[in-house]
């Protein structure tokens, strides 16, 4: 698969996962632009400081990366936050509201300024929301993170009817349990607030979490394989990786 100076973007890339595939596409020789709200460690093509809740600031980053590298074959929706994870029933309603503000509208603003800017142009391109296995698994302590997934999925699903006019593929991704920031996150909760916190552990500690390396190859097999891109929401990253 060709992918030399293919443009891409990766909200949340800053660490984790949208770092990982950030760094691995760039050592694919494509061109990738990353945003997030704190700096990365490695450099990138371009990185701006985002908070994908902001229209106007992912708007603008869109803007300049065009300007800088170039018209965009791949969008990765990535950025997304779980924190805090506890019952529903106890929950800050602040923090609920600020989970699916980033999760839910930060998806679809990354959706609305690439497809609009494909459609100003007249080019097509490739768009991959970062789903979870949490869109369909429901968590006791993950009350909007799962809500959030799920109406990622769905989301997916429309826009690629929206776009099934064109040549622009749609597609959401879940990237497997791998280990970032956020798995640390998961395994130092209390019981009381997500019981199943042990099979998280036990996973860590069997080796099981998947090297971002899967889900980054998974993703480049999706934007630039044969895929139709007509909202398929992949579940097991393992399937493609
Ligand atoms: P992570 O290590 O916590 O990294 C999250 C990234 O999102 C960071 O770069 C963070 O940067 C960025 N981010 C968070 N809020 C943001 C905001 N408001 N605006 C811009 N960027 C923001 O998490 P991860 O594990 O890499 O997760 C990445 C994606 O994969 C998420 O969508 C997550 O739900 C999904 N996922 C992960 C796993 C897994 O096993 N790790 C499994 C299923 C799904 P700043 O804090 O610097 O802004």
């Amino acid at each position: 698969m060709e992918v030399t100076d293919k443009v891409c973007v990766v909200t949340g890339a800053s660490r984790g996962i949208g770092l990982g595939v950030a760094r691995i596409f760039r050592e694919r020789g494509m061109k990738v632009a990353g945003c997030a709200r704190s700096e990365p460690q490695d450099p990138l093509d371009l990185f701006r400081s985002v908070d994908v809740t902001d229209l106007d600031a992912v708007e603008r980053f869109r803007d300049e990366t065009v300007e800088a590298l170039g018209p965009i074959d791949l969008w990765v929706n990535n950025a997304g936050v779980l924190a805090p994870i506890g019952m529903t029933r106890d929950a800050d309603p602040a923090a609920w509201r600020r989970l699916m503000d980033v999760n839910v509208v930060g998806v679809y603003h990354g959706a609305r300024a690439y497809l609009r800017s494909l459609r100003a142009t007249g080019r097509a391109g490739c768009l991959i929301n970062v789903g979870s296995g949490a869109s369909t698994s429901a968590y006791a302590g993950w009350g909007p993170y799962c809500a959030s997934k799920a109406a990622v999925d769905q989301l997916t699903r429309v826009l690629a009817y929206e776009e099934s006019d064109t040549e622009t593929r749609v597609f959401c991704l879940a990237p497997g349990v791998v280990e970032t920031g956020m798995q640390e996150y998961i395994r130092g909760q209390d019981a009381a607030d997500f019981p199943m916190v042990d099979r998280f552990r036990q996973m860590h500690a069997d080796g099981k979490l998947l090297d971002v390396a899967v889900p980054a190859e998974a993703m480049l097999k999706l934007a630039f394989g044969p895929a139709r891109g007509d909202g398929e929401v992949c579940l097991d990253v393992r399937t493609l990786g």
